[in-house]
């Protein structure tokens, strides 16, 4: 039986390389919905290809628009818009598998949506987990949903785990957990120097091709604190069970070290095709198209602890994550407003860390009750990142 497959986030980096996946196993997997904002040429080249039941895009118009270039090419697939039909695709009776694929808050909703359905989640939408870790656990666990780590550290730390971790780590014989991070490109930039950095600079990552949010925070080390954060909701780890490991090659993608001294980690070529491939086929292994480690090349593997200073965003994430509640979702507001704006060159690079740590003392954080809860956080730390950044607080 084909597994019918919707991906959330089809247009982007983590959804192009989905695709590809399933490109090399028609037999297993079908794309039964493709949702994008609203990049609609690449959209429409996904449906020529892949043939979807859905197409989802952002609004109306480009709604019209791609649903007339897909009745042209005599296409089976119905096109639809907006929140609801993210929300409805995610959920869908016949849908098998969600890969949650979506940039940043917008993502939310609709994952959250597949857990409750119970489906099979693939999760690379790790501002989903910072920003409602508790709820959307408690919906996994409530509503049967499968849990797949995509993000490239956590699905290393899930395959090193033994298979029933969620009995406790402790209970395992885990001593901690081992987060790798590359530092980014400019782990060794004179801190003078980081004040001109451009977006075209700090999205130049030296070992992944991402989207750019992404590729910002792995600059900032906001996303290894962002991932700290997503391990501690995944594996059930207190804070300080979880160690960010500098690994500048970017081979070892994680590690779990155990109580009677042994390590275990998941090696490979950064290559987000391999964890895609685990999470889509597990517990079995399909071909993913990535070339096989070849230890000879790669000659040395070095690690370094992160220097807390020069990456204060890191250390903020330790910060809400033990201050909990609605706080991480907070950092997680602020930190998508002030990359957005770093963009588009409006905020100085080293102003987003300045930005986050500003919104964190000014909004208040609350528990994390309910969605609205969440929602209401997110919309009160952006309220606030914007209006400083309109005053020009940080120019
Ligand atoms: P990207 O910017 O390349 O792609 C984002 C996708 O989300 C696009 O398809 C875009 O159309 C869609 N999207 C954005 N806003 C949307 C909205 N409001 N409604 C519907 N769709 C919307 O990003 P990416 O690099 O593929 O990252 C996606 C997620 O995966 C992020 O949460 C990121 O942190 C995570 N992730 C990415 C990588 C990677 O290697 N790229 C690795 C680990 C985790
Ligand atoms: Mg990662």
């Amino acid at each position: 039986m084909r597994q019918n497959i919707t991906v959330l986030g089809s247009t982007g980096s983590i959804g192009a390389s989905t695709l590809d996946v399933i490109r090399r196993h028609p037999e297993r997997y079908r794309a039964y919905a493709l949702c994008a904002h609203s990049q609609v040429d690449k959209l429409f080249a996904q449906c020529l290809e892949f043939r979807p039941a859905f197409a989802v895009v952002r609004d109306p118009a480009l709604a019209a628009d791609l649903a007339e270039r897909c009745r042209a090419a005599g296409l089976p697939t119905l096109v639809r818009h907006g929140v609801e039909a993210l929300v409805d695709l995610a959920a869908a009776p016949e849908v098998d598998a969600v890969m949650a694929a979506i940039v940043g808050a917008a993502g939310l909703e609709p994952t959250l949506a597949a857990a409750r359905a119970g489906k099979k989640v693939m999760l690379a939408n790790k501002e989903v987990l910072v920003m409602a870790g508790e709820l959307f656990m408690r919906a996994v666990r409530e509503h049967g949903a499968m849990l797949l780590p995509v993000d490239s550290e956590h699905n290393a730390i899930f395959q090193s785990l033994p298979a029933d971790f969620s009995r406790g780590l402790a209970s395992c014989g885990v001593r901690r957990i081992l987060l790798t991070a590359s530092g980014g490109p400019f782990r060794n930039t004179a801190l003078a120097d980081l004040c001109h950095v451009t977006p075209e600079q700090a999205c130049a990552h030296p070992n992944w091709v991402m989207g750019r949010k992404i590729s910002v925070d792995s600059a900032t080390m906001m996303n290894k604190g962002l991932e700290v954060i997503e391990a501690h909701w995944l594996f059930a780890a207190p804070p300080d069970m979880i160690e960010v490991v500098v690994h500048p090659q970017s081979v070892m993608h994680s590690a779990v070290q155990y109580n009677d001294g042994s390590l275990l980690a998941q090696l490979g070529n950064p290559d987000m095709r391999t964890p895609i491939a685990y999470a889509l086929a597990w517990p079995e292994r399909i071909e993913a198209g990535v070339e096989p480690l070849d230890l000879f090349a790669v000659g040395r593997l070095d690690f370094q602890p992160p220097d807390l200073e020069r990456f204060r965003c890191l250390q903020l994430a330790y910060d809400v994550l033990r201050e909990g509640g609605t706080a991480p979702a907070i950092l997680n507001a602020a930190n998508e407003v002030a990359v957005a704006a770093f963009l588009d060159r409006a905020l100085p690079f080293l102003a987003i860390a300045r930005l986050n740590e500003a919104v964190l003392q000014a909004v208040p954080a609350g528990p994390e009750g309910s969605l609205d809860d969440v929602l209401a956080a997110d919309a009160a730390a952006r309220r606030y990142a914007g209006r400083m950044i309109g005053e020009g607080c940080f120019a």
